[in-house]
């Protein structure tokens, strides 16, 4: 009672959600989330008193959800992947102090960036970053200063939200700010659908990922000087002499 647990649950299937994940949505009294991952999660938990938001209501749906908990439910909010990664964890927080009586609890999930890794083979056996390409919340001008710095710093590159309706060429933009640095040789990944129907991945340049087109369920990757395709997998060595 008087408990948010924010939950990730992954990428979007049972297999990759955690024990810890389906306990938490076990014992919430009502379950709030963007409509696609409470349309994922109803199946699977057909008794749940669920609320469903779209996009852009972020603020409301954490504020819904706190001011049920603190009626004294028991209430679990979900975000696709990890709750911590460009999800809802930090602004339940940012918003708890309206909400003195309830006690938060973050609840990990497999991020894309890992889930889709595993897919690939190994891209990031070695240091990483990850960015997103939605200039929604954060000014692109921003965005490519933290893409350039990944690039010189030789990182491999994780890139969420490449794309979405509003801004199909973000990649590309994305792609041609990291060419100034890098060469269009480097081994990149994408993975789609990552859990889902019409799951897929594909291994590639970064000059042909500057014209491959994502759309809001892919996730990219770009890797660094030493990374190479090995069985068919985009590898991304330790540094061990194999
Ligand atoms: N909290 C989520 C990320 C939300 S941002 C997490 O930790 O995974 C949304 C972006 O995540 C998407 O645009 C895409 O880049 C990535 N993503 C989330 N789920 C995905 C999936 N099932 N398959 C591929 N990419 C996914």
């Amino acid at each position: 009672m008087n408990k948010l647990m924010v939950v990730g649950i992954g990428p979007g299937n049972t297999a990759n959600m955690t024990e810890a994940c389906r306990n938490a949505l076990l014992s919430a009294d009502a379950v709030f989330g963007y409509t696609p991952y409470i349309q994922l999660l109803k199946p699977w938990f057909p008794h749940k008193n669920f609320f469903e938001t779209g996009m852009k209501s972020e603020i409301e749906r954490c504020r819904a959800a706190l001011g049920l908990a603190a009626e004294g439910k028991t209430v679990a909010l979900v975000s696709s992947g990890d709750a911590g990664i460009y999800g809802m964890a930090s602004l339940v927080y940012e918003l708890s102090p309206e909400f003195p009586s309830v006690t938060i609890e973050v609840v990990p999930g497999i991020t894309a960036a890992i889930s889709g890794a595993a897919l690939l083979g190994s891209p990031v056996g070695h240091d990483f970053g990850v960015i997103s390409l939605s200039d929604l919340l954060t000014p692109w001008e921003v965005i490519e200063k933290r893409l350039r710095a990944l690039a010189a710093g030789d990182l491999v590159i994780c890139i969420y939200n490449p794309a979405s309706y509003g801004r199909p060429d973000y990649l590309k933009r994305a792609c041609d700010i990291v060419l100034e640095i890098l060469p269009s040789s480097r081994i990149c990944g994408v993975v789609r659908n990552i859990g889902r129907n019409e799951e897929s991945y594909a291994i590639t340049t970064l000059g042909s990922l500057r014209n491959t087109q994502a759309d809001m369920l892919t996730t990219v990757f770009i890797g660094n000087a030493k990374t190479r395709v090995i069985n068919g997998k985009m590898i991304t060595p330790r540094g061990y002499n194999a």
